[in-house]
């Protein structure tokens, strides 16, 4: 977090704002439900969902939606909060924003989007709830002025998130029962919402008609996509007035054509190719290719890649990544897939070469930082797997995958109270300081740490355990 809000200063001095421009519908810095409020329970919520087995921990996806989402950031009204973005792994179209900037989407959105700007637009509409404190103020509003306890709270925003209608009966307390109730955004912050959306779209860059044709096949499908619609279009209630509303602010817009990113195009291949058997991608991508339906070959190409590999044809996945290198398609995501073929194939020392291969030519690509640091361990070279994580923790010092990476080694090497201490600060970086407290307890227990690193130890503790005072009710 202490990262992305320097991001975000760095972005801001260079970037046009138009703060002035927008009326607001209240200031609620000054209001009951306070921003430190909304960190604390997004926070504790977050630490669920990093639990779930729905959370997709997959470090290229992230990234690429972090990226994306700060771009959007940059180029929005309130550029001073801190946002974080992620993945669940779910075939439900859905996207939410919790409060304290973390935003949400499924995989089944991102496949349904059929261009970057439409995954934009989804993106852009979750920031202006954040940047406009809807659901702070939609708690202040309907509980006149009494504030639920973060705990219930918390709970009440992680079940509405998933399915509104299943999370009522699994809702323990009569507390977040009736505030789950009053979790929907209103007309009017729906309405803000797609107008500063569109604002941020156009500001970063993006054709902001995107937004209003996501909306409307999704309304217009909502049928058709069964149980799969009604998460998002519960929580974001879509009339056609609202439609109308979106189109007439875009009539002032000049039209524009907007080319996808290489990542966006990858990355849903990689998603439509994990989907349904592997033999049935292979297939879909081979037919695809050889009827010439798709928008972008190089994309369809690495999605019949993806599908080899789960199949488990390395020979011919090894083919298709050469026809798909030859074709003159640069990125890192492609880098990774090579060596990935390899691993997989079990031979490491070839994988660890075209990791490093790729971690050459793109340099700061942290997803292939992580796969070589994880490829380095599984050929049980542990020392130099230490070595590359901890090179790059002074220039990461915020990358809870790095300290993670980190008390691996040091478990493989047989150090215990190194490995304890870093995996507690992969858990303060994940905002889980219960387990990152007793991480530290056992590291101290294990005796292996000389004395001035059990000082620094003791020290954190008592640093964690002050910041882990429980919540006010
Ligand atoms: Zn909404």
């Amino acid at each position: 977090m202490k990262s992305a809000s320097l991001f975000l200063a760095l972005c801001l001095a260079s970037q046009p704002l138009l703060a002035s421009e927008l009326p607001d519908l209240g200031d609620v810095s000054q209001g009951a439900f306070s921003p430190h409020d909304e960190a604390r329970v997004g926070t504790k919520i977050m630490r669920e969902i990093y639990a779930e087995p729905a959370y997709y921990d997959d470090p290229e996806l992230t990234d690429y939606l972090n990226n994306l989402g700060y771009r959007l950031v940059a180029a929005s009204p309130e550029n001073r909060l801190s946002f974080q973005f992620f993945v669940l792994r779910d075939r439900t179209l859905n996207a939410f924003a919790l409060p304290g900037g973390f935003i949400g989407v499924h995989t089944g959105l991102i496949e349904a989007t059929q261009n970057e700007s439409e995954l934009a637009g989804v993106l852009g509409h979750e920031i202006a709830h954040v940047t406009q404190h809807h659901l702070a103020r939609m708690i202040e509003n309907q509980n006149q002025g009494i504030i639920p306890s973060l705990g219930a709270l918390a709970v009440a925003l992680l079940a509405a998130r998933s399915n509104p209608q299943v999370a009522t009966a699994a809702i323990a307390t009569v507390q977040a029962t009736s505030i789950q109730k009053q979790l929907n955004f209103s007309r009017d912050n729906e309405r803000e919402a797609d107008r500063i959306g569109i604002q941020i779209m156009s500001n970063a860059g993006f054709d902001p008609r995107a937004m209003a044709t996501f909306f409307e096949r999704l309304q217009k499908n909502s049928r058709l996509y069964e149980n799969n619609a009604p998460a998002y279009l519960q929580t974001h209630p879509l009339t056609s007035e609202r439609i109308a509303d979106m189109q007439n602010r875009l009539v002032s817009l000049p039209v524009k054509q907007v080319a996808d990113s290489l990542e966006f195009q990858l990355l849903r291949a990689k998603l439509l190719a994990s989907e349904g058997s592997p033999e049935a991608a292979v297939k879909r991508f081979s037919e695809a290719i050889r009827a010439t339906r798709y928008n972008n070959l190089a994309a369809e190409r690495y999605g019949l890649v993806v599908a080899l590999l789960r199949a488990r044809q390395f020979e011919r996945a090894d083919q298709e990544l050469n026809r798909l290198n030859q074709s003159g398609a640069r990125s890192p995501i492609i880098a990774m897939l090579g060596a990935r073929i390899k691993q997989e194939a079990g031979d490491i020392e070839a994988a660890l070469t075209r990791y490093q291969a790729g971690r050459e030519r793109f340099p700061g690509y942290r997803p292939l930082l992580y796969a070589d640091a994880n490829a380095l361990l599984q050929a049980g070279k542990a020392e130099a797997a230490l070595a590359l994580v901890t090179d790059h923790l002074a220039l990461y010092p915020d990358d809870y995958r790095l300290y993670e990476l980190q008390s691996r080694a040091y478990a493989m090497l047989g150090k215990d109270f190194l490995r304890h201490h870093a995996q507690a600060e992969a858990y303060v970086r994940q905002g889980n300081l219960d387990a990152a407290i007793e991480q530290l307890k056992l590291g101290l227990k294990s005796h292996d740490g000389d004395f001035y690193q059990m000082s620094i130890a003791e020290a954190r503790l008592k640093e964690l355990m002050t910041l882990n005072k429980p919540d006010k009710p």
